[in-house]
């Protein structure tokens, strides 16, 4: 593979080797091992803006899970939960539209925003903030994401205690459909 060479002032022959770097994140100093290009020909280090974007989120990463702050992997999760848009779920919590764009860029959030997402993990603060704030995102945004709530339904997970193996969870609705008997069972987890 070729890139651009700064000291050789060339497109040289460049390979991927790992390297320890410090950087200085918000006034902590994190050191990782990452991958970077290098020239083959002088063997100076070469800047690579993807290659240099995914190794800042490292940095950012490491730095968001020294401080318990979500990673941006996270943060996207919990939207994807709910199906939302990075827009339609920075309109419900109340932030600014291209906010939850740069968290998932790897941009840190503070602890504030953080607590916020955090309690969007869990469906029933979820239901409670869209009933609030829904009027923020177009209607026909609201009916997707009401049918998407309907449907989902309350997972009951029942462990069996006399039938069936011991690894075998299954949901309420399964059993039901299963005709198994409830007082067979013990419910295990609720959530
Ligand atoms: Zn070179």
């Amino acid at each position: 593979m070729n890139k651009y060479c700064l000291e050789c002032d060339d497109y040289k022959e460049v390979e991927l080797r790992n390297v320890e770097r410090t950087l200085s994140v918000k006034g902590e100093d994190i050191t990782l091992s990452i991958d970077e290009y290098f020239c083959k020909d002088c063997g100076d280090s070469i800047y690579d803006e993807e290659q240099d974007s995914k190794n800042l989120l490292l940095f950012y990463d490491e730095y968001r899970r020294r401080n318990n702050l979500l990673s941006a992997a996270q943060i996207k999760a919990i939207r994807q939960k709910y199906g939302l848009t990075q827009v339609q779920f920075a309109r419900l919590l109340g932030f600014g539209d291209k906010t939850i764009t740069r968290y998932e860029r790897g941009a840190i959030q503070d602890e504030a925003h953080d607590n916020l997402i955090r309690q969007m993990e869990s469906e029933e603060n979820f239901r409670k903030i869209f009933n609030l704030r829904k009027g923020n995102l177009a209607e026909i945004d609201q009916r997707r994401i009401e049918t998407r709530l309907s449907q989902s339904k309350t997972k009951i997970i029942i462990k069996p205690i006399k039938y069936g193996s011991k690894n075998e969870y299954t949901s309420l609705n399964q059993l039901v459909s299963k005709d198994y008997i409830f007082n067979k069972f013990e419910i295990a987890y609720c959530g």
